[in-house]
């Protein structure tokens, strides 16, 4: 069995360009579990990386929680059952942003449900810092402050930080 890592962030961090680059063209099925008044949608996919394979989820259904500010009141049965075969989680912020109290807000379900789950924080858009925007280093001290570590940076776009992704999830995975 293939360990399972879940992709999650508020929305627009890019999370579903992440995914996309990840699989390629290897998506396996799409989720569509309508619960409360929400569909989520959660798609699945065989991701390579280098030389490690794996299960990845694009958690657009979280999205639609962190977005409607009720993420940490709402766990329906098929997010516990997603969590409880997932054992890794890539926790994507948007480096141009900066950190964003939604960022806070999944760190916090993180916390909260997902509890077995070590995830990796990853500066997304790092790409953009290249041009003077600002600095990876001060970008990075912020994140640390979401409590998960050291983050990594990285492009869902243009590609960059993908070995220090793979560094990153080899000891794990
Ligand atoms: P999601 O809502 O988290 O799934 O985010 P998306 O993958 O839909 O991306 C949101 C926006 O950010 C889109 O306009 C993407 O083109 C853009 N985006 C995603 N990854 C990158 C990146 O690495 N660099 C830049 N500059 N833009 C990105
Ligand atoms: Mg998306």
């Amino acid at each position: 069995l293939l360990p399972t890592v879940i992709i999650v962030g508020r929305p627009n961090v890019g999370k579903s360009a992440l995914y996309n680059r990840l699989i390629r063209r290897r998506e396996a099925l799409v989720y569509n579990t309508p619960a409360d008044h929400v569909t989520r949608d959660i798609r699945e996919g065989i991701a390579k990386l280098g030389d490690l394979r794996f299960r990845v989820l694009d958690s657009a259904g979280l999205e639609t929680e962190a977005a409607s500010g009720s993420i940490l009141q709402r766990t329906t049965s098929m997010t516990a059952n997603v969590l409880a075969r997932t054992q890794f989680a890539v926790f994507l912020i948007d480096v141009r942003a900066g950190l964003h109290p939604l960022d806070m807000e999944v760190g916090k379900w993180l916390r909260k449900h997902a509890q077995g789950i070590n995830p990796i924080i990853a500066m997304n858009k790092s790409e953009s810092l290249c041009d003077g925007v600002g600095s990876i280093a001060d970008a990075a001290d912020e994140a640390r402050m979401l409590g998960f570590g050291d983050p990594i940076a990285i492009s869902a776009e243009t590609g960059l930080g993908m070995t220090a992704l793979h560094d990153a999830l080899q000891p794990l995975i």
